[in-house]
């Protein structure tokens, strides 16, 4: 079995209420979304990455496609025993859940835990590889910050599914983001469990993006919106970018 990869690495995660625990991230090819605001370079390449060590931008390139065995092998030779646990990020991971559903079962004997990075779009693909994962990290995509259409039963759905497991809520917010939005996101968890954590996350400026930044005033405004509905809201930045990290 195999799929293509755009890098494999070790790294702090930088968004969330983990942030910075100790992870190797495993990015893989595609995504169904389009997102206006996407920093990610989630392409099909001949090669993919693997950063020969943390933090030094120095990297060796393999062939893609790439089968698990070889994935499963490049993820031993990482220090993992350091790392909390391995992301399963994109682009969107759950394009790939065959060859997720293998990785997972050749390193569970690393004792390692398995956190998700998904758009929260794809329900049924969930359901298959849910007893396999111990984290998920599922955006919510807000139509005024991502460009997409409104996804809410999607997302209500995947949430459904995913609050099985230990699980946030992401949302990237811009300066046009609107209560009702933040209102509809807060129903959506209290539909489904109101103890899920919901993060607040600012879009960051980037090359390419011309979007607006919130405000700092807005983005409070919105917290304490939020927190009339949920009671565990919490405003988080990208913070690998302020570290200038991967
Ligand atoms: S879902 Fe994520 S990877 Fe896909 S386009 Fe949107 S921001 Fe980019």
């Amino acid at each position: 079995m195999k799929t293509h990869l755009v890098e494999i690495f070790s790294s702090v995660q930088g968004e969330g209420p983990y942030v910075g625990i100790r992870q190797i991230f495993v990015r893989f090819a595609g995504c169904n979304l389009h997102c206006a605001y996407c920093d990610t370079d989630y392409k099909f390449y001949p090669s993919f990455r693997v950063e020969d060590e943390p933090g030094t931008g120095i990297f060796s390139h393999r062939a893609n496609p790439v089968d698990v065995e070889t994935t499963v092998e490049i993820i031993k030779s990482f220090n993992i025993g350091k790392n909390h646990s391995i992301s399963l990020t994109g682009g969107e991971p759950l394009l790939q859940t065959g060859f997720i559903n293998r990785l997972i079962g050749l390193l569970k004997d690393t004792g390692l835990k398995f956190y998700l990075e998904t758009n929260g779009t794809l329900p049924d693909e969930l359901s298959g590889l849910i007893s396999q994962i111990d984290i998920i990290s599922m955006d919510i995509k807000l139509p005024s910050a991502a460009g997409n259409r409104e996804m809410w039963d999607i997302h209500r759905e995947f949430l459904r599914i995913a609050s099985r497991k230990k699980v946030f809520v992401k949302v990237v917010v811009t300066g046009e983001t609107s209560e009702s939005e933040i209102i509809k996101v807060c129903e959506i968890i209290k539909s489904v469990h109101s103890m899920v954590p919901l993060v607040i996350q600012p879009v960051s400026a980037h090359r390419g993006y011309t979007g607006k930044s919130p405000s700092l005033a807005k983005l409070m405004k919105m917290q304490e919106l939020a927190l009339d509905f949920v009671p565990d809201v919490r405003v988080i930045p990208q913070t690998h970018k302020i570290l200038g990290l991967m």
